[in-house]
């Protein structure tokens, strides 16, 4: 960073009102670091006060959810959603129920959310939103009483026009049937206000499949950028979930060998890569059984360790925010690490994202490598407004050519503005100005409302 953008973010984040969270400010002053210059630069962007009007939420709805479990005992959780902004479109993002959920996460979520949604180049505004509850071993009944619960209190907020939540951790098209169920019975409508939905009630082919071959789409196009192909590569990649299940399934049928996979107790190692069945098996054994795959697999369990000893060439973290820290990151390196795409939001602790860049390892930020999830939602809302439902093809090569132009526009950005000793483009710095500047033209334009 220049000594010209770090005195305008430090000056920007001092002028911020000071009951901003911590959490919150970090995430703020990324990308602050990244756009200051680009705005100041701008007599109208700069008058407008683009991006300290982006950082208040345009609202904040924080509810009670009370519920009853399986004892019969009342459960009170807390929900809310953050709706940061709709000049773009309906605000969209995710619902996140984890017991580590609290208004500050949900804030920097929301902020991100909505540079990422600008960069998918679809008419979408951003949000996030979510509850301190912890489905882990929650019944069917409780899951399904807590999501009526839930929606009761938010229903009046959402809407096809107005607020448009999908899933995240926690949340997945299960739990979206019974919310839109909800959301429909009080808003006497049909549908269209959730996305990530059950096929069955209105939601879109490969949307389940949307961030995690996204994601690979991303990559590839990195890849190619760099004079490089994905077949035969040693990638990583954590979790087990939605996005890394996904991510690894078509990495496998791209001829790249998925060496890893992991959760919270631990990783499984193929050193040449997993097959089909392997991952198929990790997609779906339950948490007790996890730790022993039948021999035929070819699974290595390693206990309590994380995938990024494991020397993959690529690392895909798509488990969880800041999994990936400063002794993670020195382990990529000292593997060989050369490339990194985030499949979840905010995997990398400022410190490890400062030693990749140091090393040169090219990293690509969630905001636009995992985009595919929310830009598939988006291509959900479409086919709900249509009553159409898309094929599998359609919506793949939309996600593909949505992804493509998404990685062109955020390299071309980030080659243009990398330091001089950098060897390709800084894809943090590329996707934060392409979305700002799409942003900061909106903001112009809209006036000041
Ligand atoms: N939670 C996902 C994300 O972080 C998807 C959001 C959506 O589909 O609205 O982008």
């Amino acid at each position: 960073m220049s000594d010209r953008a770090a005195a305008l973010t430090r000056a920007f984040i001092d002028d911020l009102r000071p009951d901003h969270d911590a959490v919150y400010l970090k995430t703020v002053e990324a990308i602050a670091r990244d756009v200051l210059t680009v705005e100041k630069a701008n007599a109208d962007f700069a008058a407008a006060r683009v991006l300290e009007r982006l950082t208040e939420p345009d609202r904040v709805i924080a509810f009670r959810v009370t519920w009853r479990d399986d004892a019969g005992d009342v459960q009170i959780n807390r929900g809310w959603r953050v709706q940061q902004s709709n000049l773009l479109g309906p605000y969209k993002g995710g619902l996140r129920w984890h017991p580590a959920t609290n208004l500050p996460v949900l804030q920097s979520l929301a902020f991100e959310q909505v540079f990422k949604n600008a960069l998918t180049g679809l008419p979408l505004g951003g949000a996030k939103g979510g509850a301190d509850f912890d489905p882990a071993g929650r019944s069917a009944g409780e899951i399904e009483r807590f999501a009526q619960a839930f929606m009761t209190a938010l229903a009046p907020h959402v809407g096809p026009e107005r607020d448009v939540p999908a899933g995240d951790m926690g949340v997945g098209a299960h739990e979206l049937g019974l919310l839109a169920r909800v959301w429909s019975q009080q808003a006497q409508a049909w549908g269209g206000a959730l996305t990530g939905k059950p096929l069955c009630l209105g939601g879109s082919r490969l949307r389940a499949e949307a961030t995690g071959y996204g994601l690979v789409y991303f990559l590839c196009a990195m890849l190619e950028a760099a004079g490089e192909g994905i077949e035969g590569r040693r990638v990583a990649v954590s979790g087990r979930g939605n996005v890394a299940i996904h991510a690894a399934r078509k990495l496998q049928g791209m001829g790249a060998r998925v060496i890893a996979l992991s959760s919270r107790a631990g990783a499984w190692h193929a050193p040449d890569g997993m097959g089909a069945q392997a991952i198929d098996w990790l997609a779906e054994a339950p948490a007790d059984q996890a730790a022993n795959p039948p021999a035929r697999l070819g699974l290595d369990f390693h206990e309590g360790r994380k995938p990024w000893g494991l020397e993959p060439e690529i690392a895909l973290p798509c488990a969880t925010q800041n999994e990936i820290d400063h002794d993670d990151a020195q382990a990529l390196v000292r593997g060989g690490c050369k490339f990194l795409a985030e499949g979840a939001n905010m995997p990398l602790t400022a410190s490890a994202a400062r030693l990749l860049a140091r090393k040169h390892v090219i990293c690509a930020p969630g905001k636009a490598a995992n985009a595919g999830g929310v830009a598939v939602s988006g291509l959900e809302m479409r086919q709900n407004a249509e009553y159409a439902r898309w094929s599998t093809d359609r919506v793949d090569k939309a996600l593909r050519g949505v992804m493509q132009r998404l990685h062109r526009l955020v390299a071309e950005e980030g080659l243009a503005n990398a330091a001089l000793d950098r060897a390709g483009p800084d894809y943090h710095r590329g996707a934060n100005l392409a979305a700002y500047r799409r942003m900061a033209r909106a903001t112009v334009e809209a006036g000041a409302v």
